[in-house]
């Protein structure tokens, strides 16, 4: 997207879940562009290293424990204060990075920021960037589809509005997202909602870092996990998509090998 000289735009980057080697390339150059970066508690503090002269501004909102630069007891930015941050450094002509934890489009409250932007006229772009999910599944090696049983995938926030749990069945694959501290709640609203109780179940702490902690449960049995992942951004992945991959029955070994048999037979 191209700006105008005088006003300035706003690039929404997502950073990835984890380490900083899982942002996009495009956001990475975003970054390197950027006069100034607002960016939250959940995204690499070694993404500075990117832009380390921007004017960098913590709006982040969570402060779980064990993320490097979290906030301690310090207020929440209220939401209209970062979409009032990133109108006026844009009016004031900066190109404007919101760095946001995976990506942006996943529960990143990006509705509200383009709706300020789009008010104030200002142009804007999204970077997409690893979502939690999908770090969990690589790390574990848990494809989210398979073939046959696996055919959709929904990620899905437990915690409504108002702060009371919810959970339905909606997917093959169906992956939670902020539910970490209410592991015992989610068990018992999955099984009202369907989920047979030996459903695999799987949760995923800090996926990404280097400090990730995998374990695997039962729908039934996911309170187990609670102390665990405490403090830690967590994602659960219930259906198809939480089950281990077994070792297939004809090892691609003894394919490879009569591929090079075949091989050596037919060179000239
Ligand atoms: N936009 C982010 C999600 C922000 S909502 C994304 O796309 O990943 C915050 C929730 O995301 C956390 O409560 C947790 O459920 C999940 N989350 C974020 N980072 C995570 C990580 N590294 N490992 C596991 N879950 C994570």
């Amino acid at each position: 997207m191209t700006c105008s000289e005088t006003r300035g735009s706003v690039s929404f980057v997502g950073a990835g879940p984890g380490e900083a080697d899982l942002i996009t390339l495009r956001g990475a150059q975003r970054l390197q562009r950027a006069d100034v970066v607002l960016f939250d508690a959940l995204a690499d503090p070694a993404l500075r290293a990117l832009a380390p002269s921007a004017r960098w501004i913590d709006v982040g909102k969570r402060g779980f424990v064990g993320v490097a630069h979290a906030r301690g007891g310090r207020e929440n930015t209220a939401q209209e204060t970062i979409d009032a941050l990133l109108v006026k450094h844009a009016a004031d002509g900066k190109r404007v990075v919101r760095l946001k934890g995976g990506d942006p489009s996943v529960f990143g409250r990006l509705e509200e920021e383009l709706a300020a932007l789009a008010a104030a006229g200002i142009e804007c772009e999204v970077v997409p960037g690893v979502t939690a999910a999908l770090a969990a599944a690589a790390s574990t090696r848990r494809p989210l589809t398979r073939r046959g049983g696996g055919r959709s995938v929904a990620l899905t926030t437990a915690v409504s509005r108002d702060g009371t749990l919810g959970a339905g069945r909606h997917a093959d694959t169906e992956v939670f997202y902020m539910a970490g501290k209410q592991l015992a709640a989610l068990a018992r609203k999955l099984v009202e909602a369907g989920w047979p109780a030996a459903t695999p179940a799987l949760v995923v702490s800090r996926a990404g870092w280097p400090d990730e902690l995998a374990t695997e449960h039962t729908v039934a049995s996911l309170a187990d996990a609670t102390l665990l992942h405490s403090g830690r951004p967590t994602v659960v992945t219930v259906g198809v998509g939480a089950e281990p991959i077994a070792a297939a029955a004809r090892p691609a070994r003894v394919v490879a090998e009569s591929l090079m048999a075949e091989e050596a037979r037919t060179a000239p």
